[in-house]
């Protein structure tokens, strides 16, 4: 019996709204999940973690095999008791960053071997390897290993990285046991025969349990990405989760429910609130600006979070001038609730059968900036 279920589909969209259920809880989708690339969402206490309470947080499996080891998981029975975090961990399988952060690799048929600055250690990381770590992790949702490429990589070099990435799927499947599921990955970068190919030898191989679409989100055009990520969409099976890794702004994610994606993680409400950036129900607001100086009014009133609830504009904006850690932690808070509660509202929507007005109300504002704040 599949894990994942959809049980409403929005009228003009491809919008879904399931359930995908976990060893550690049934997750409403689609869902985003907030990125704990360290073993911590940055900046964020475990209990502001559990008044946010997203049923899902992404770790990274790169950064946790290089620190703290794949030994201390080991030790301590996984991720979840380590960190203190009950619900539902999905894990990269690592290939995105040894593309985008490790120096000097080297990648064959074999896997990647890696050093993450120079004069570091070598290190190996092969299919097997990256799910060995994973289940050390005791992660919910695993992901295959694979081989990414730029996205202005010419047509052979992206389809000898989707080949490898369909083999290392394969040695991935094999290698998993009895574990939590395993999702694997279509990739082929901007080219459409490719990504048809890949979306078809995968879909093709009995026993993953949902399909991510990988190489997005890497300096493609807007339209690209929408176009590819509708493309893969309608390649892959009713009754799996679709998983459009490292996406995006409030209004990629919009674009990609209407779409038919259903799983979401990405760094840009903590990387925001790093500079002082904020999402409102009005628009984008950057904090840094002189305007909000004399400001005695909340962030967002909309908003329960502990920034809009217990302090004015001026105070985060102080803050935020002042490179103060509190104002980074307490706007990448408000961030974060207005992701979570973008996906609430999305997913009442659906099940409303208002996900067409929803996207059409909220398309003009999320990603233009609050009036006055231009
Ligand atoms: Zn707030």
């Amino acid at each position: 019996m599949s894990a994942f279920a959809v049980h409403t589909r929005a009228t003009g969209s491809q919008a879904r709204a399931g359930l995908l259920s976990t060893a550690h809880g049934a997750i409403e989708t689609p869902v985003f999940m907030p990125v704990g690339t360290r073993g911590t969402v940055r900046t964020q206490t475990l209990g502001q973690l559990e008044r946010l309470a997203p049923p899902m947080l992404l770790a990274n499996t790169y950064h946790l095999l290089l620190r703290p080891g794949i030994e201390v998981f080991e030790r301590f029975g996984g991720l979840h008791r380590w960190m203190g975090w009950t619900r539902s961990i999905l894990t990269d399988s690592g290939g995105f960053q040894v593309f985008s952060l490790a120096t000097s690799r080297t990648i064959d048929d074999e896997g990647a071997a890696f050093q993450e600055v120079v004069d570091g250690p070598r290190v190996v990381l092969t299919p097997e390897r990256s799910i060995a770590m994973q289940r050390a992790i005791g992660s919910d949702v695993m992901m295959v290993l694979d081989h990414c490429v730029e996205a202005t990589c010419e047509h052979a070099e992206a389809q000898v990285a989707m080949e490898r990435t369909h083999r290392w799927a394969r040695r991935s499947l094999a290698a998993r046991g009895e574990s939590g599921q395993l999702f694997a990955i279509v990739q082929g970068a901007r080219f459409e025969d490719l990504r048809r190919i890949s979306a078809a030898e995968l879909t093709s191989i009995e026993g993953f349990d949902g399909y991510a679409i990988g190489g997005l989100a890497v300096g493609e055009e807007r339209a690209e990405r929408e176009d590819l990520t509708e493309l893969v969409a309608s390649l892959l099976p009713e009754d799996r989760p679709r998983y459009l890794m490292g996406v995006g702004t409030p209004l990629d994610i919009l674009e990609a429910v209407h779409r038919g994606v259903d799983m979401f993680d990405c760094i840009l409400p903590t990387a925001w609130a790093q500079h002082g950036r904020v999402f409102t129900m009005r628009g984008k607001v950057d904090l840094r600006k002189g305007l909000h100086r004399f400001v005695d009014a909340p962030l967002d009133e909309t908003c329960e979070c502990e920034a809009c609830t217990r302090h004015s504009r001026s105070y985060l904006h102080h803050l935020v001038k002042a490179r103060e850690p509190l104002g980074w932690q307490l706007l990448a808070e408000h961030n974060l609730h207005f992701y979570v509660r973008l996906m609430t509202d999305i997913r009442a929507a659906i099940r409303a059968d208002a996900f067409v007005a929803l996207r059409e109300a909220r398309r003009p504002i999320v990603m233009t900036e609050e009036p006055g704040d231009e």
